[in-house]
């Protein structure tokens, strides 16, 4: 990591990035309120470190010997300054805050009328973000792949309602980026990427959705540890995107017998995760437990674990919804479980 003297001018960050490449690594330049630092990336015994720290307008070379370097709370202190917060602001609301945001609405989106209903109920129980699924990552074919799946124009549409209900209802909105050629197209309309648990691994998608500048939620795949989570997470932080917002989502459940949840929510990794980095994690508990009746206990648990929010499925009517019927709650419970977290959350936050 080349940290950069705070009077060194653009010439001379070009010039160090220049050199990073001429040894056959990459640049990640991050511009900070403070100073320029540059991470790099690639195979770091091609190069000198005692030649880049002898470089017009370099501070000092540091080395960082985890696997996740860009994201780690020593190298935000650096970038963002002592002290400084390095929370995510959108739309009025601060994500890693002092309040818990709530993330919230249908999983896939299947009408107009629904999403619009559902954002204004949502709203009313003060949740912050609008969420809904446009391209769904389905296990069978044959199963409802949301609207995008029918074709572009069906896609744009329904992205276009997703937009339309957030400035409606004045909320920020997210929906799910499945594949490098939706990226374009949904950053258009979304103010939040989310990359689901199954692509967590696809680093290609990570790299082009994080250069669109736009805040990311990252998914935990069910099968990686959190190593691997923060190290995927990384790709996003190496295009110099440093709003990622990483989301707990449950893990493959151990044993032979019947687990009764359908994943197991690995709630150590909140208090694991705020220790090595500086990034704000969230929880879904829907998918994690993919039961409605669990949802209020283990929101409950996450905010007492220190989660910055919860994303949860929501609907007026549950057992209506096309995708995920068992898992989704009402915005009546939504309301209940956001009135517990904020009291819960001023515990913890009293705590620390
Ligand atoms: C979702 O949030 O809609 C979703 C599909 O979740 P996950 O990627 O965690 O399975
Ligand atoms: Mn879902």
């Amino acid at each position: 990591m080349i940290i950069m003297k705070k009077e060194a001018t653009q010439k001379q960050i070009t010039h160090v990035a220049s050199e990073v490449k001429r040894h056959g690594l990459r640049p990640a330049i991050s511009e900070g309120k403070f100073r320029t630092v540059i991470g790099l990336i690639g195979d770091e015994s091609q190069i000198s470190f005692t030649h880049l720290a002898t470089l017009p307008g370099v501070k000092e070379v540091k080395t960082i010997e985890t696997l996740h370097k860009l994201i780690n709370c020593e190298y935000s202190e650096l970038f963002y300054g002592k002290g400084e917060n390095s929370t995510i602001k959108m739309g009025g609301i601060e994500i890693g805050g002092n309040e818990p945001i709530f993330i919230a609405g249908p999983c896939a989106i299947e009408s107009r009328k629904q999403l619009f209903r559902i954002a204004e109920e949502i709203k009313m129980a003060k949740a912050h973000i609008l969420r809904g699924g446009i391209f769904k990552p389905r296990s069978s074919v044959h199963s409802f792949q949301g609207l995008g799946a029918l074709g572009p124009e069906e896609a744009e549409e329904a992205l276009s309602w997703l937009r339309d209900a957030g400035k409606s209802f004045d909320m920020p909105v997210m929906t799910e980026v499945r594949g490098e050629s939706q990226v374009d197209l949904i950053a258009e309309y979304a103010d939040i990427l989310q990359i689901g648990a199954r692509n967590m691994y696809d680093q290609d998608l990570l790299s082009k959705v994080a250069r669109k500048g736009k805040p990311v939620l990252l998914k935990r795949h069910f099968g990686a540890s959190i190593e691997e989570f923060l190290s995927f997470s990384e790709y996003i932080a190496a295009e110099g995107n440093k709003d990622i917002i990483l989301c707990e989502r449950g893990i493959v459940p151990v044993g032979k017998g019947k687990s009764l949840t359908r994943y197991t929510l690995d709630l150590a990794a909140v208090p694991v995760v705020q220790k090595e980095t500086y990034l704000p994690i969230m929880v879904d508990p829907s998918h994690a437990t993919g039961r409605r009746d669990l949802i209020f206990n283990m929101s409950c648990a996450a905010i007492a674990a220190g989660a910055s929010g919860l994303l949860i499925e929501v609907h007026y009517n549950p057992a209506e919804a096309l995708v995920d019927a068992e898992q989704m709650i009402t915005p009546e419970e939504l309301k209940r479980i956001i009135i517990a977290s904020k009291r819960i959350h001023k515990v913890v936050i009293d705590k620390n």
